[in-house]
């Protein structure tokens, strides 16, 4: 097959992300963003090669007429474009126990797609739109799915059950599923590149650090441990998601204070993390720039992201044994030298020298090793989560075809 181009989709419930990707060499030829669907102000932003472009989209639409439109108005006035096209290829939260690896979608897949709303009833019913609206404008393209939670399969037993009646995990398949699987997966075979070793032999610690953020312990290129559980909300201190909690205090707001069961999920989600603690904003430049004016809660806010985020690299050291690196990706991975400075700066019993050259430099895209020579090393490297989506779907797409062809 010589067409190398994918349509990447990453639905949500609200908005949908949109990219045309060459797969060989990740090249973006198209990237965009739907958003506010069913709301009377729907509208859609894209670039293509440097070129912006925006218009509302008619009040209420959602997945189906927005990727009627990026087909339409956006791909089809690209001479050509469409035909160079091979897959179709779809993020997906969840994908239970059921994904372990990237899949052609036919209708049982759909079908289990469906099956794992129950584990991410916020993102999988936009999926399954996403992907039936795919399939209706591109009906002889394969559609891919790429799964969050795939890559996080490879966690043994002791590490991703928790220490419930074992019942509530045969039966309602409660356990750790962890995300990010894409992004963890992208770093650490770039990290393996960097090093000049071959990924199955690989121990790293990938820290992606966005709105959401998750840490992974890889040990010979496989997830072996992950921080986010059955749902994104566990682990670290997030945008707006407290991460780590004693579940007591749930009970303790609902039956003592008052507080709806509903009301209680909507702090943890959406007004905890640093938003919660700060009180300023979710948004790590703005927690910055409060710190490096003194303000105390947007101090204690940093203090407390960077503090746990280090407990949770030194306990990998478990799982691992020897670390050959610390990754650091995501929006503040990537960018944030101060995080990067403190968390090693708490992680000296490993050993850890900062270069702090080397890290201020690694910024907007710079990927670079930020320790200095002689300490292990810790390294920044932007994520390409599009990118390993158009891989994996142009790979599958190709095999699919050489299936037909020989069939
Ligand atoms: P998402 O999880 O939505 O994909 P991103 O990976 O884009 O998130 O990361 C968003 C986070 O990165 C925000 O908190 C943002 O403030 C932070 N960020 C972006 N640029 C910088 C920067 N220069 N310094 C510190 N934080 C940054």
């Amino acid at each position: 097959m010589s067409n190398k181009l994918v349509l990447v989709l990453n639905c949500g419930s609200s908005s949908l992300k949109f990219a045309v990707i060459n797969a060989t060499n990740g090249d973006e030829i198209i990237s965009g963003l739907a958003e506010c669907f069913n709301l009377p102000d729907a509208r859609i932003k894209w670039k293509i090669a440097g070129k912006k472009g925006a218009t509302s989209l008619p009040a209420n639409s959602a997945h189906s007429q927005a990727i009627s439109y990026i087909v339409e108005e956006i791909i089809n006035k690209e001479d050509g474009l469409a035909e160079q096209f091979a897959a179709v290829g779809h993020r997906i939260v969840h994908g239970g126990e059921k994904f372990t690896e990237s899949v052609i979608i036919d209708e049982e897949v759909l079908e289990g797609i469906e099956t794992c709303s129950s584990l991410a009833p916020l993102h999988n019913p936009a999926h399954v739109l996403g992907i039936k609206a795919a399939q209706a404008a591109f009906p002889t393209l394969p559609q891919v799915a790429v799964f969050d939670t795939a890559f996080h399969q490879s966690m043994p037993a002791k590490a991703f059950m928790y220490a419930l009646p074992y019942n509530l995990y045969k039966q309602y398949a409660i356990r750790r599923y962890g995300m990010h699987g894409t992004s963890h997966l992208f770093v650490s075979q770039e990290a393996a590149k960097i090093l000049n070793k071959p990924v199955n032999q690989l121990n790293v610690i990938s820290a992606h650090l966005g709105n959401g953020a998750s840490i992974t312990a890889i040990k010979n290129g496989k997830s072996v441990d992950t921080s986010m559980g059955m749902t994104p909300l566990e682990g670290l201190v997030m945008g707006t998601r407290c991460g780590d909690l004693d579940p007591s205090i749930i009970e303790y707001l609902v039956t003592r204070k008052e507080y709806s069961l509903t009301g209680v999920m909507d702090i943890l989600q959406k007004q905890s993390g640093l938003l919660g603690i700060s009180g300023i904003s979710s948004d790590f430049r703005e927690i910055t720039e409060n710190y490096e004016k003194g303000n105390e809660r947007a101090t204690l806010a940093m203090d407390m992201f960077i503090y746990r985020l280090a407990k949770y690299i030194a306990s990998y050291a478990v799982p691992l044994g020897r670390i050959d690196a610390i990754i650091f990706t995501g929006g503040i991975g990537e960018n944030s030298h101060i995080v990067r400075t403190k968390v090693l700066e708490l992680l000296t019993v490993f050993g850890y020298q900062i270069d702090s050259e080397k890290n201020k430099a690694a910024i907007l895209g710079e990927q670079g090793i930020i320790t200095k020579n002689g300490s292990p090393v810790a390294m920044v490297i932007p994520t390409n989560e599009e990118w390993v989506i158009a891989q994996d779907s142009l790979a599958l797409a190709s095999t699919d075809s050489l299936a037909l062809a020989s069939a």
